[in-house]
Parts: C-alpha cells; sequence; structure tokens
C-alpha cells in the first residue's frame, strides 16, 4: 500500500491524521479538521484556537457542540451528509452513523485510494463504508462486551408504563440519551413529559433538525403528578425523587438492573463487540487502525481483528 494511506497516526492532542490534508476530533491547526459528533472527547477541536484551518461537520453537531462549549466557535463550516469536500489531491465526504443526533463517518479518497473513519457508532443503522484503510472507534472493543439479546427500547416502555400505576417516573440520563429515551416513548406511553432546562435546551436542537420527539412541558417541580414522566440530566440521579427513577447507561451486565428506588437501563450508543468485527468482516479494509485515545480497548480490539477476521490491525497511538 502506498505510505500515505499507512501513515494514519494520533497527534499528542488526540486528534486522529488522516491521509495528508484531514485530522479528525481532536485539536489539530495544520490540517483540514472534521468533528464526528457532539460528544465532548470528540469536540477539542473546536474550542478557542488561534487560525488554523477550517473544521467540517455536520450543522447538528455544530449546534450541540455550541451548547456544551456555551459559545459558538468560529472558522466551522457545517457539511450535511454526501456532499463531497475537496481540499489539495484529497476528498472528504460524511456518510451518516446512528450514535447521537448529526454523528457522521467520514470517507476521505486520494489518488492512493480511500480511508473510512467511523467515529462513534451503534448497529443497527450505520452504513459500512468499504475503504482499503479503516479507522475505527473502539469503545466495546473487548469480547466481555457482548450484549444478551434484547431490546432496550421494548424494556425502557415496559418499565415506564408498569411503574406509571405506582407514581412518577423520573429518567436520567447524558445530553442525547435522554431525548433518545423521549423518543422512544413516543405514542406507546400516555402521560406528560417533563424536562428539566438542560434537558429542554438540547430537545429544543434535536426538533430544530428534524428530530421527531413528543410534546412535552418545561419542569416544574409544582405539576409533578402520577400522570408524569420527567427527565433530567444524569448528574441529578442521586437525588431523592418520590416514584420510580430509571437511570440510563450505556453498559450494564443485563438489559433491566434492580438499582435503589428503582432501575438501570442499558440504552447504548454504541456498537458491541460483535458488531465492531462484522463491520470489519463487511468493510473488507486492506488494514484497520482502532481508536485508543478515546477508549481502552484498542489494542484488544486491533488483536481480534488480526486474530478473527485476519486483516491487520493496529491500535493507534502505536
Ligand atoms: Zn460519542
Amino acid at each position: 500500500m502506498h505510505p500515505p494511506l499507512e501513515d494514519v497516526s494520533i497527534n499528542s492532542k488526540g486528534a486522529i491524521l488522516i491521509a495528508s490534508e484531514f485530522a479528525a476530533d481532536g485539536p489539530c491547526t495544520e490540517r483540514t479538521l472534521f468533528v464526528s459528533h457532539a460528544h465532548s472527547d470528540h469536540i477539542g477541536g473546536l474550542r478557542r484556537k488561534g487560525g488554523g484551518r477550517e473544521t467540517l461537520c455536520t450543522p447538528a453537531t455544530y449546534d450541540l457542540a455550541c451548547y456544551t462549549l456555551g459559545y459558538r466557535p468560529s472558522g466551522v463550516r457545517t457539511v450535511g451528509y454526501n456532499k463531497p469536500v475537496t481540499y489539495g489531491e484529497e476528498t472528504l465526504t460524511l456518510y451518516p452513523a446512528t450514535h447521537i443526533l448529526g454523528s457522521a463517518q467520514a470517507l476521505v479518497e486520494t489518488r492512493f485510494g480511500s480511508i473510512a473513519y467511523t467515529g462513534d457508532f451503534k448497529q443497527p443503522g450505520t452504513p459500512i463504508l468499504g475503504a482499503d484503510v479503516l479507522i475505527m472507534e473502539a469503545t466495546y472493543g473487548a469480547p466481555i462486551y457482548r450484549r444478551e439479546v434484547g431490546d432496550a427500547e421494548v424494556a425502557l416502555v415496559e418499565t415506564v408504563e408498569e411503574h406509571l400505576r405506582d407514581g412518577p417516573i423520573c429518567i436520567y440520563g447524558y445530553t442525547s440519551k435522554v431525548q433518545e429515551a423521549l423518543a422512544i416513548l413516543r405514542g406507546f406511553i400516555d402521560a406528560e413529559f417533563l424536562l428539566d432546562s438542560a434537558c429542554d435546551k438540547v430537545a429544543k436542537i434535536y426538533l430544530k433538525h428534524g428530530f421527531k420527539l413528543p410534546k412535552y412541558n418545561l419542569l416544574d417541580q409544582e405539576k409533578v403528578d402520577g400522570r408524569s414522566v420527567v427527565f433530567k440530566s444524569l448528574s441529578k440521579a442521586r437525588e431523592r425523587f418520590q416514584g420510580t427513577k430509571i437511570v440510563l447507561t450505556g453498559w450494564a451486565p443485563s438489559l433491566v438492573t434492580r438499582v435503589e428506588g428503582g432501575y438501570m437501563i442499558r440504552l447504548s450508543d454504541h456498537a458491541d463487540y460483535d458488531q465492531l468485527l462484522s463491520y470489519v468482516e463487511e468493510a473488507r479494509p486492506k488494514v484497520v487502525y482502532t481508536d485508543g485515545w478515546r477508549s481502552s480497548y484498542a489494542k484488544v480490539l486491533a488483536k481480534e481483528i488480526e486474530n478473527r477476521v485476519g486483516i491487520k490491525a493496529h491500535p493507534l497511538p502505536r
């Protein structure tokens, strides 16, 4: 393979360096930066910086990142899916990734071949990008992260339905996971949905970008009664709540776990170990790089890919 394709690396600030023109998900002023989605471990390159080249992301990622940062960073060009952007002799195109609102994968085409970067993703729903080189996330890259069969969405609806008879319910989760849970309940649960102000601000961004949510109101403690399903940020999960608490989590050994005051429900935004391997199997790249900047399992995953799929794989940083 030609050296520019094999030259994938990570700089000291967590930016993945792709071919000659592009970098992803970390600060890098010498290259055009791509931000895959608005989670805080990916938006370092959007924070205030002096000079440098422009930053690319989807319009929804930009709005969510502005909310997290508390200001609107300059030097950003918003780009939709399937719209190629060319720098020098290289072209970058964004493709959807099911993870949070606005998430994107990137495909960089060069005259020597192509490089795909998944960013964070879950399955089903994320299209497989075929490329010579694949750079992928490794969040659940170890064999211990295999989900048992079960539908988290059904579990959430059933748990809410069952306990709403006993009194109000409060659902706690990270930004984006809360909005996803609210969307899941739409059409299934007849209740008054109440969002705290942080959840409401993010929900408004979801609505602005065409995401469908049920009708809800801003949380007013006085109004909470037996018909209320309240949504709050995960940071409030330790509070006392007169009703059933549901904490949304990315990983737990089982789909629904009984905890003090209520339940923990596993509603993951990431592919599990088997889904990561099947992405590689379907994409059939010549070489894979796994992101060890944002995950502890990059080395394990690279080894598993080599042993089980038979494709050369390296963790980043090397
Ligand atoms: Zn993420």
